[in-house]
């Protein structure tokens, strides 16, 4: 047991390298490629002429749909800056969409825009991301002077006129060859990210209506498998469907909460929809609660049980926190999910390469998972750019392995089908005789108890019929081994080709036959078994193509005597009138009441 702890540990160590060094690496690279690319300069201290200008289109027909455009941004690490004092501060350039971490959670944004047009312009400059924000303020200054401003209070966010559907919209006017610039000041509750946009009033609408057809579209897709998968577990009772079914639904609800679904349907935001992110601790538990139960874990493979068992109480603990103080329990959540995916990954390895079959199919999909994840994790620290991928890293990443999962579900169905359908063959094998297929003795006796118990409380009469090859040691002798037991295997068939569904035909050794006649009394047992006893001499074994021959049965019968007596005494009875059909000459049926 110990020796094994160390082999997997060792083996663990091994993957969990292969695992963190490429995201790592990728980090760096991502780092390295954000420096090179000279996003991070000091600008002047004032509104100088190297401030980013955004210059507009040169005719007002000419429509507006920036979505690319330079800003600066200064982190007010204090989060006490006024605004008074946040012009004075050095900006650095980035781009309009950016991640910068979690060290940036009050961030300042200031850019110029000229209208060279010679006509008026109305200008919305646009936040799509606000919703998941604390509050988020616009300011419009024409260079010196603030001309208006608008702040939005998450936490109060009623009747705001410049929130709409989750996004913040602020507009103003540009006069021909006027210049103007703006300020947004971005408060998050834990990461800072957002994107900007200028758009024309058209586009502007666009945009706001078009923002959440993706993550309903995601969202969609999970509620249709959570319905699916209730309904499994309704028919089915697996507890892998009910896991499966909260795992989709809290990341159905963390999807909806980080896409701004949550906020621009149903207008939750502010600290109300920060204690939605309890989802993000659940999800992982009941992936993990998934896991146990797919590979069962504890039964099969119990090192990598406790290594799951650890990670469920750090993720439950999480949880418990998240429910009490989400603020804070957010703080470790992105180094949780990072521990939380290596363990995952790294038991999915190790059942593998143990031979799971099922394992080969979760790290298809627990592989994507944990690439899209690491994007997005690397996305959320400001390590990596603004790009839809890293954005929605995580939904793509659930999406993917839910689909994975619903095939390893299926999967599984058709492994227990397999399994079921060659215990059903082992069944049938340990009740019948492999040569005639026919019933064996045991079997005979298992089922002749309960038959008659039947025929007697339901007041029907049951027949025993014994049967013997006349002869067959000679048969055998003349003809061979092979030819004696094809005759059985044919006298098999004739055999249960007279009788019907309801009686038994068992071979009970050698060449020595039992039938019970279900619902039949001593006449219409003679009347059957002579039917048998003729049809036997009439049948033609094929030796060759121009070669047959014939062989004979003799039988002996009675009816069972229900209530006064066992199978036993029944079948001995028979066996008496068969050795009489014996001593009268052979190829006859012989009865005794
Ligand atoms: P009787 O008419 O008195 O029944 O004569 P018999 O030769 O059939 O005598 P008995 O019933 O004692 O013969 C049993 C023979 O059946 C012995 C053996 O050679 C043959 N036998 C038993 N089981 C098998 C089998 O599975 N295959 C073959 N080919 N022969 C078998
Ligand atoms: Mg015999
Ligand atoms: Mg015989």
């Amino acid at each position: 047991m110990v020796c094994a702890a160390a082999v997997f540990l060792g083996k663990l160590i091994g993957w969990l390298a292969l695992a963190v060094l490429p995201m790592l690496l990728f980090a760096a690279t991502a780092t390295a490629t954000a420096t090179a690319a000279g996003q991070v300069q000091p600008e002047p201290t004032i509104e100088a002429a190297s401030l980013p200008l955004v210059k507009l289109p040169e005719t007002i027909k000419q429509p507006l749909a920036l979505d690319r455009f330079t800003i600066s941004y200064w982190v007010d690490s204090s989060g006490q800056a006024s605004f008074a004092e946040a012009r004075e501060q050095s900006y650095n350039n980035s781009p309009n969409r950016v991640s910068l971490g979690t060290s940036a959670k009050s961030t300042w944004v200031r850019f110029q825009v000229v209208n060279p047009a010679s006509a008026e312009r109305d200008v919305f400059l646009q936040f799509p991301h606000a919703y998941h924000n604390k509050s988020l303020g616009f300011y419009e200054t024409d260079g010196k002077r603030l001309l208006r401003k608008a702040v939005i209070d998450l936490n109060a966010p009623e009747d705001n006129p410049y929130l709409y559907k989750g996004a913040g919209v602020f507009s103003f006017q540009l006069a021909p060859g006027e210049q103007k610039t703006l300020y947004v000041h971005s408060v998050s509750y834990s990461h800072q990210w957002f994107e900007l946009q200028l758009l024309d009033a058209f586009h502007s609408k666009q945009a706001l209506v078009s923002s959440y057809t993706d993550s309903a579209l995601m969202v969609g897709i999970l509620i249709a498998l959570v319905i699916y998968n209730l309904l499994l577990y309704f028919f089915a009772s697996k507890r892998e469907n009910i896991f499966y079914s909260l795992y989709l639904v809290s990341a159905v609800i963390w999807i909806a909460l980080s896409y701004g679904l949550l906020s621009g349907v149903f207008e939750v935001y502010g600290d109300t929809a920060l204690q939605f992110h309890t989802s993000l601790m659940a999800f992982p538990i009941f992936l993990i609660l998934f896991m146990t139960e797919i590979f069962k874990t504890k039964l099969h493979h119990p090192i990598e049980h406790k290594f799951l068992q650890a990670m469920l109480a750090l993720l439950v603990v999480a949880f418990v926190w998240s429910l009490f103080d989400i603020q804070a329990a957010l703080q470790p959540a992105s180094s949780l999910a990072a521990l939380m995916m290596v363990v995952t990954l790294s038991v999915g390895i190790s059942l593998w390469l143990k031979g799971e079959v099922l394992a080969r199919y979760f790290l298809i999909g627990h592989g994507f998972f944990v690439f899209f994840n690491a994007l997005a994790v690397l996305y959320y620290k400001g390590m990596l750019g603004f790009h839809y991928v890293t954005s929605h890293g995580v939904g793509i990443g659930i999406m993917l392995e839910a689909l994975m999962l619903a095939f390893i579900i299926a999967y599984r169905m058709k492994l227990l089908e397999d399994m079921k359908a060659v215990q059903e063959e082992l069944k049938l094998q340990a009740a019948t005789d492999p040569l005639t297929r026919l019933y064996n003795r045991r079997f005979f006796y298992a089922e002749a108890d309960y038959l008659l118990q039947r025929a007697q409380s339901e007041h029907y009469p049951v027949s025993i019929l014994t049967l013997d090859i006349d002869r067959f040691k000679q048969v055998n002798d003349t003809f061979g081994h092979a030819i004696g037991d094809r005759i059985l295997q044919e006298l098999a068939d004739i055999l249960k080709g007279s009788v019907r569904e309801s009686d038994i035909v068992a071979r009970f050794g050698g060449e020595e036959f039992v039938i019970l006649l279900n619902k039949c009394d001593f006449r219409a047992a003679s009347k059957l078994a002579e039917q048998i006893r003729v049809a036997v001499t009439k049948h033609a074994i094929e030796l060759s193509a121009s070669e047959t021959m014939s062989f004979t049965i003799s039988i002996g019968l009675t009816e069972v005597l229900l209530g006064k007596e066992q199978i036993d005494d029944a079948i001995h009875r028979a066996d008496l009138a068969l050795y009489s059909a014996k001593k009268a000459g052979r190829n006859r049926v012989e009865a005794r009441a």
